[in-house]
């Protein structure tokens, strides 16, 4: 096996080149006994590094950070964020860092990043660390993301460190690799903002064109472009969350990308019984990132964005404001018209019927009337398209009404196949992430890699995985997720 040194890898350092204001160099703290406990091997090759030596001791190294190829210059990321709404200017990676960019075989620049990787200048009370369970729930459930098809930072590794990590009870240390086509974020256009320094602000909102939308750079008005495309990018995002199930459950400026990619797996959870309401967080009492608000949320935090570009936009205030609002208004199209054709597909119909909508409005009304789980429905719905309707009728309560829905529904002849592709067999099911979870707190992997092995393939039905395609048994209770990972 060749055993490359960590030499071979070239990690550039743009973003602490070009955003020196925003970077402080800084180094992981030591891992006294790294222990590799999963590997993302089809991604390793996507960015060219070598599977067998991200195996070896100084590949293991390489992943907490305590080996640093040469030419790289690690930094933690300085930015701001809104908490719950409430405006907190200098948060920052407090236990990350971004180790560099690479390059990808695709020619992609992707940020290379760890979470848990030591106290930083922005660590405020924190330890700096991270468990091993919440560092392979990010791993599992961004994976599955991906697997979805929905926009997402990935997993590379996570490494057990040896090192004990306090939390309500002493826990395994976990150090994540996380990939990022950047690590850019509303939160650190609000950072640069909040310095006062105009030139900086352009200096990020230029780096975020380059990286992400360089077609921004030919419009006639380049930063109102740059905005348009993340609230493209946005809109397009959350409605596949919405599709889904999905809830992340800490829709914070912080934790929202200017690439448009999912980021930050902390409370995040698949909705099971179909509920706008649901809430996973264990700290979100208002409701604030309930599943039927992330739209809301969405345009609530890219207002916060336009207002830090308002200065780039137009020497006139009222001007820039004008401009910014009419841009921001066209989320709720984008995302509409996201959410319908991905509801069309999901039910098996052709693209571009308006009247759907009204089907797809009385169907939703149902599902929650009779708590139906929301994953496993539309995989029954495929059942009934190819004539079998019984699976789908025994789950709801009110049947005369779910029968003239299906009448209409067959009526517009849904394709069974096209069905199939979209909607999910095998997710993340919350009682088996955290089943895994502890399982491997406890040294046995074995759950852990069968879940991911499930939730890799999601669409495509085998034998023996018929647990992961089940909601949580009743005596799971009510589930929700902490912070504080
Ligand atoms: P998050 O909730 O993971 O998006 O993190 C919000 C902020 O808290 C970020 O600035 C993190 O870097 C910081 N943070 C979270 N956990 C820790 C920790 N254990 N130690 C230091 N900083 C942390
Ligand atoms: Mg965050």
């Amino acid at each position: 096996m060749s055993a490359a040194p960590a030499s071979t890898v070239v990690l550039d350092d743009r973003f602490s080149r070009e955003l020196p204001e925003m970077a402080v160099r800084w180094q992981a703290a030591d891992a006294p006994d790294p222990r590799l406990l999963a590997l993302n091997e089809p991604l390793a090759a996507e960015l060219g590094l070598d599977a067998s030596w991200l195996r070896s001791a100084d590949g293991l190294a390489f992943l907490v950070g305590s080996a640093v190829p040469s030419g790289a210059n690690p930094v933690a990321q300085a930015y701001s964020g809104h908490q719950f709404g409430g405006f907190v200017p200098r948060l920052g990676d407090g236990r990350a860092l971004l180790m560099g960019e690479l390059v990808d075989v695709d020619e992609r620049l992707r940020d290379l990043h760890l979470k848990g990787s030591g106290r930083t200048p922005f660590a405020r009370g924190g330890d700096g660390l991270a468990a091993v369970g919440p560092m392979l729930r990010e791993y599992v459930i961004s994976e599955s993301m991906h697997a979805l098809g929905i926009p997402t930072t990935r997993s590379l590794a996570v490494t057990a460190t040896g090192r004990a990590v306090q939390r309500d009870a002493l826990l395994p240390g976990a150090v994540l690799a996380r990939i990022a086509s950047s690590h850019l974020r509303v939160g650190s256009f609000q950072f640069a903002a909040a310095t006062g320094d105009l030139d900086l602000v352009r200096r990020l909102a230029d780096h975020a064109i380059a990286r992400h939308y360089p077609e921004a750079a030919q419009a006639a008005q380049p930063y109102l472009a740059l905005f348009e495309s993340v609230v493209a990018a946005q809109a397009s995002l959350v409605a596949r969350w919405m599709l889904v199930g999905f809830i992340h459950g800490v829709m914070n400026t912080d934790n929202m990308t200017i690439s448009g990619e999912t980021i930050d797996y902390g409370p995040c959870a698949f909705m099971e019984a179909y509920d706008p309401a649901t809430v996973y967080s264990s700290i979100d009492h208002a409701g604030r990132y309930a599943y039927a608000n992330q739209p809301v949320v969405a345009q609530w935090n890219l207002a916060r964005l336009a207002e830090t570009l308002l200065p780039l936009i137009a020497d006139d205030q009222q001007r820039a404001i004008d401009l910014a609002v009419a841009s921001l208004g066209r989320f709720s199209a984008a995302y509409d018209d996201a959410f319908s054709a991905g509801m069309r597909t999901k039910l098996g119909l052709p693209a571009g019927d308006g009247d759907d909508d009204a089907l797809v409005a009385d169907l939703l009304v149902q599902l929650e009337q009779s708590h139906v789980d929301y994953t496993s429905f539309f995989r029954s719905l495929g059942a009934a398209a190819r004539g079998d309707d019984e699976p789908a009728r025994g789950l709801f309560v009110d049947l005369a009404r779910f029968d003239a829905w299906l009448a209409r529904w067959h009526a517009l002849a849904p394709d069974a196949a096209a069905m199939d592709r979209v909607n999910p067999l095998y997710i993340p099911r919350n009682h088996l992430v955290e089943n895994a979870l502890a399982a491997a707190t406890s040294n046995d992997l074995g759950p852990f890699t069968r879940l991911l092995d499930a939730i890799t393939s999601p669409y495509d039905e085998r034998p023996g995985l018929e647990q992961y395609t089940a909601p949580a048994p009743d005596d799971f209770g009510p589930y929700q997720t902490f912070c504080g990972t």
